[in-house]
């Protein structure tokens, strides 16, 4: 970016922060996701080191502002290994010429412990008893001055109203909301005509800000304290807030944790004290996944030295204590810029645009483009090239946009439409259905020659789940292609050493290796073929079916029950519908098709199923959705389990799944299986059902 670029952007920047600021904290009416705002906020700091972003919101009218007697800070932020690197080597520099020589030691004598904490998605509230009543609660607000919401806090049932210690206590807390209580809230105010809440955090955040206790007192809301502070009222003064009095009461942040546990408080209980950063980091790596099973949010992990003594050696920066910070789990939104929309020519002729973006990290890859899907969605999002997106990626998901920051739009930038020719066989393109219950129109490319199909389905066909033929990847699939040695499947089979080691970079051995993978290949199962064959609409499962419904004498029976097969034939199968049916039918009567179909099958031997009686199997009749990693069996093999005991594998929960086995970090068909009352088991169940 050129000079006068950097100085536009860093003003467009700091106007759109401040506006989602006061949408966040102020309104508790969120627009972009948290994720989304701290990236927008990082890309600021990076032009503009000099920026201060203010941490919280303004104090809303009708609350009376409180002063905190103990400042309250905020935690620096850490997204990596690197980074809480830094931080513990920051803290040991200042910490070294505390104490003598050697290793860094805590006061206690002991080698420097870190507490973790699980980092509640809430609101912080601040709570101060004296002479063993709570006298007031508050918002953070701007750190030194909160708003005084005691009267709603009273109604927060957990939380203690009497101590029996008489000393003048602040207690640091997250007041939070169940998830399912967000649901259950949302669900009313749907059908109510009310807009719903965009996360816990902010019903919380709302509960907590009405002016009508009752309301507060009618959701249910829960707390979790994890921070104190004995003040010494003769030094809390209002500038300097307080004066710790040093090894008075705790010397280590367990010891705080265990007073608040014996007053009463809410504690949460995943908390861990270890001894080096990587333990840390494997605390942090454990919660990724974990989070999802709890009813709280949690966002990352709050590290503290365990010595409390040390805080006071440590002191703070500008803006956050140096004794804990934050560490953040990798971010599944960012902010990035679309610096170019092409398309992308799938195996089936399907046109999918593709945005290019500034390559940016997310979920803890590096992603430099997005899908788009269709014109359809282009036109939703009204993506244009130059635009500030939101985009998304979590876990092996393919990276989305999902919201376009209008605001911080360039005035040249243009709507993007698709082209009405191929961009890789100048063919013309041709409107279809998306097909499978997808309502959108997709453009295809309808010239059966079209370099960039024929590639992709020769890809496709190699591929693993498909003829599984190990070493012929991507790159060999093109090399062989260009240089005229396969034209369609089956090519390959037709492959000679001398053509393969003419190849460059193709050695004796991988061209060996690679005959032999072919040779192998031809034991495969009819599925497999199906699915191989890249029939339109033709999946795994899909090909599943209709395998099962064919028997055969030989190879050049069953090529012909193939291609007699009707639309009827084939909808009777359970699972399978027009769509499916009228693709497959299409396939088997093109002459084309036929001919490369009838040739494979000369070649190939294809395992014969094993027929059993499938009524009186266990699983008989139950349908499966499997999600999340297992921790014994791999994904195929829980899928050949169930096949065995007659059970059928789906991809996708409804109505008519029976079960689903969710393993570790399982995701949205978790969640789905969760609201339709889908029976939910795990490994064992599954088991004990065989
Ligand atoms: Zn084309």
């Amino acid at each position: 970016m050129k000079a006068s670029e950097v100085k536009k952007r860093i003003v467009a920047l700091r106007t759109e922060i401040e506006k989602h600021r006061h949408l966040y904290h102020t309104e508790d009416t969120p627009k972009i996701s948290d994720e989304a705002y701290d990236a927008l906020v990082r890309e600021l700091t990076e032009l503009d080191p000099s920026s201060v972003i203010p941490v919280g919101g303004k104090i809303l009218e009708g609350f009376v502002k409180t002063k905190h007697l103990v400042p309250q800070w905020s935690y620096d932020n850490v997204f990596g290994f690197d980074e809480l690197k830094r931080w513990d080597e920051r803290n040991r520099k200042i910490l070294s010429p505390s104490f003598r020589g050697g290793d860094v030691r805590s006061t206690t004598g002991g080698v420097l412990e870190y507490c973790c904490e699980l980092k509640i998605d809430g609101l912080k509230i601040v709570l101060t008893y004296q002479n063993g009543k709570l006298v007031t609660g508050a918002t953070r607000g701007d750190g030194s001055i909160g708003e005084d919401i005691t009267e709603n806090i009273k109604m927060i049932k957990s939380v203690p109203q009497t101590i029996s210690d008489k000393r003048t206590i602040v207690v640091v807390g997250e007041v939070w909301m169940k998830k399912s209580d967000l649901e259950k809230i949302n669900t009313e105010r749907q059908t109510v005509g009310l807009a719903v809440y965009a996360n816990p955090r902010n019903l919380a955040a709302g509960t907590l800000r009405q002016l009508d206790t009752s309301i507060v007192a009618s959701r249910d809301l829960q707390v979790f304290c994890y921070d104190l502070e004995i003040v010494n009222p003769l030094h809390a003064s209002g500038e300097g807030g307080s004066r710790r009095e040093p090894g008075e009461v705790f010397e280590t942040h367990e010891q705080e944790l265990r007073f608040l546990k014996q007053n009463n408080f809410p504690v949460n209980n995943k908390t861990k004290t270890v001894s080096t950063l990587e333990e840390v980091q494997s605390f942090v790596d454990q919660w990724i996944p974990l989070r999802n099973y709890e009813e709280y949010a949690v966002d990352g992990v709050v590290i503290k030295l365990n010595d409390v003594t040390l805080r006071e050696v440590l002191g703070h920066t500008a803006k956050s204590p140096r004794f804990g910070v934050a560490y953040k789990f990798p971010a599944e939104e960012v902010t990035t810029v679309v610096e170019n929309i092409d398309i992308q020519v799938g195996r089936t002729g399907v046109l999918t645009p593709v945005a290019h973006v500034t390559p940016v990290l997310v979920a803890g890859s590096v992603v430099a483009r997005a899908t788009l899907h269709n014109q359809d969605e282009v036109d939703r999002l009204d993506v244009r090239i130059g635009d500030t997106v939101v985009l998304r990626k979590a876990g092996d998901i393919i990276p989305e946009i999902l919201q376009v920051l209008k605001d911080l739009r360039p005035k040249s930038a243009k709507k993007y439409t698709l082209p009405d020719t191929c961009p890789v066989c100048d063919a013309l393109v041709s409107k279809k259905k998306g097909g499978l219950g997808d309502d959108s129109v997709a453009l295809y490319c309808m010239n059966r020659k079209c370099p960039a199909q024929s590639l992709e389905n020769l890809i496709h066909f190699a591929s693993k789940k498909a003829m599984n033929i190990v070493g012929m990847g991507e790159k060999i699939v093109e090399k062989l292609l260009n240089e005229g040695l396969i034209k369609t499947p089956v090519d390959m089979y037709s492959l000679k050493k001398a053509d393969l080691e003419s190849l460059e970079k193709f050695g004796d051995l991988s061209a060996s290796n690679l005959l032999e993978s072919l040779e192998t290949s031809k034991h495969t199962t009819l599925q497999k073929f199906l699915f191989a064959l890249g029939i339109h609409h033709v999946g795994e499962e899909t090909a599943d079916l209709i395998a099962n419904t064919f028997s055969w004498r030989n190879n050049a029976d069953l090529f012909e029950k193939m291609v007699h097969t009707t639309d009827e034939d084939l909808i009777k199968i359970n699972g399978i519908g027009t769509t499916v049916a009228e693709s497959f039918v299409d396939y088997m009567n093109d002459a084309e098709r036929q001919e490369v179909v009838k040739n494979l099958m000369d070649i190939l031997v294809f395992e014969k199923p094993e027929k059993a009686d499938v009524k009186n199997l266990k699983l008989a009749g139950k349908t499966f959705v499997i999600t999340g990693t297992l921790e014994t069996l791999s994904r195929d093999e829980a899928k050949a389990l169930i096949k065995k005991h007659g059970g059928k594998v789906s991809s996708s929960v409804s109505n008519n799944t029976d079960y689903v086995l969710a393993g570790e970090a399982p995701g949205s068909k978790y969640d789905e299986a969760q609201k339709l009352g889908v029976k939910i088991i795990d490994e064992t169940g599954l088991t004990k059902m065989v």
